[in-house]
């Protein structure tokens, strides 16, 4: 079948912009609204699928699979919900997706409405074309991921496992590749960090703003949350961090190859940190090869003239295979004791793992041949990502899951989370060629 190429961006800026027009900002999520949305394009095209609903509002969508051999080849996976916005912020509607100048606006046109309606067309375009997808992929796009996937991925796996049940996944990636003069550098996602969000609280007297008070709290928790800060984790060479490091060494245009690798080395690290004067990669290199303790939330005080007798601050770690949690919090206890920081206790809040997926599959070489078909100056790099997504629910049932970013630009990672978020139309559809050529090999 020749596509016709043009038509298709055509439909599917289309969908994608009405995708966006729904808002499942989580909280509280609405996930059931988009999931009516992809359910109803399915249906069009004679492919069925169930809406799931672990909380009213919180649906998550599946096709059907009718598959001769009981497990589909591949779950080609993302999620419905979106973070908040600050609106104020926005040039364009966050809910507006709008198409301006060759980009399409919205709050999940990066992460990871886009994937979706991607894996949706490529989905479509094979069941067009003849081929029968649902006799070897499943399509589904579900709930609270943003939050943690208690919701979503977590709660299907729990009530409709036998649903989630492949021997592949592609899902979100959150590595943006990189331009160099020799290649285009696209990161494939094949692990995650683990995290633990602690919480520190602190005790002390409280008082009268108008009076001296050397038992405030808030000052234990100013230099905690500096000290913090302050912490440099010693660097460790993981082994997909090894991969990650060794396939951009020769790729890379910041230093030569050899001083490039000695960032897999504890004593040169630092210094080769320092030279690399890309802000973005640098921050992406220094979350790969360390642990990683970020103060993100402080609450004290309700009134100016109050020294209140507690308050708390929240700390974001991310946590390198290989580390039990309670290392890095005897660790982050250790610093606080040091600085002088008196009457705090430590809680845990959450602790998605460590998880991985080989990269000697079936599937991990079509990705990487995929990538050379729709760039010939492609060159795919095995990624540890320092967030978590829901790949790891699937990593833990032994199910390889590989994380997919076709934007091979790095800049593109700030749209993620924050402001102005917005998807390039010419990248949109390279993801599209990119998923149908690599759907349509596991289809014939
Ligand atoms: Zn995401």
């Amino acid at each position: 079948m020749t596509i016709d190429w043009s038509a298709v961006e055509k439909e599917a800026v289309n969908i994608l912009s009405r995708y966006l027009q729904i808002n499942t900002m989580n909280p509280p999520g609405n996930e059931t609204e988009g999931a009516k949305f992809l359910h109803k394009i399915l249906k069009k095209e004679k492919v069925e699928s169930d809406i799931y609903e672990s909380q009213p509002g919180r649906g998550s969508l599946i096709t059907k699979h009718f598959g001769k051999k009981s497990i589909p080849e591949l779950i080609l996976l993302h999620h419905l919900d979106v973070v908040p916005v600050e609106e104020k912020n926005w040039e364009h509607g966050p809910f507006s997706g709008e198409l301006i100048d060759g980009e399409v606006w919205g709050r999940g046109a990066v992460d990871c409405k886009s994937l979706g309606i991607m894996e949706l067309m490529a989905f479509l375009l094979l069941k067009r074309g003849g081929l029968n997808p649902e006799k070897h992929i499943v399509y589904a796009a579900t709930a609270d991921e943003e939050a943690g996937g208690q919701w979503g991925v977590s709660w299907l796996m729990e009530n409709h496992p036998e649903k989630l049940n492949a021997k592949h996944v592609i899902n979100e990636g959150v590595g943006f590749g990189l331009k160099t003069e020799k290649s285009n550098l696209y990161l494939c996602q094949v692990a995650e960090k683990g995290s633990c969000w602690i919480r520190i609280n602190f005790t002390g007297r409280p008082g009268h703003g108008s009076l001296p008070n050397d038992e405030n709290c808030v000052i234990d928790m100013a230099k905690a949350v500096q000290a913090i800060s302050n912490i440099s984790f010693p660097v460790q060479v993981v082994s997909p961090v090894d991969d990650f490091v060794k396939g951009i060494a020769p790729e890379q245009g910041y230093m030569p190859e050899d001083v490039f690798l000695g960032l897999l080395d504890k004593d040169r690290n630092s210094d080769v940190l320092r030279n690399i004067n890309d802000k973005a990669v640098r921050q992406m290199m220094m979350a790969a090869l360390k642990h990683t303790a970020i103060p993100t939330v402080t609450r004290s005080g309700a009134r100016t003239n109050v020294v209140p007798g507690e308050c708390y601050c929240e700390v974001d770690c991310r946590i390198l295979p290989g580390t039990a949690v309670e290392e890095v919090i005897q660790k982050i206890e250790q610093v606080l004791t040091a600085e002088g920081c008196r009457n705090f206790s430590i809680d845990f809040k959450q602790i998605p793992q460590v998880s991985s997926s080989p990269v000697d599959t079936f599937l991990y070489r079509e990705i990487e041949k995929s990538f050379n078909q729709i760039d010939s100056k492609a060159k795919v790099v095995p990624f540890m990502s320092p967030g978590a997504t829901d790949s790891r629910f699937f990593r833990e049932k032994g199910i390889p899951a590989y994380g997919i970013q076709v934007e091979s630009s790095i800049e593109s990672a700030e749209l993620v989370h924050g402001h102005n978020e917005r998807v390039n139309v010419g990248s949109f559809v390279k993801g599209i060629k990119f998923f149908y050529d690599l759907t349509r090999k596991l289809c014939v």
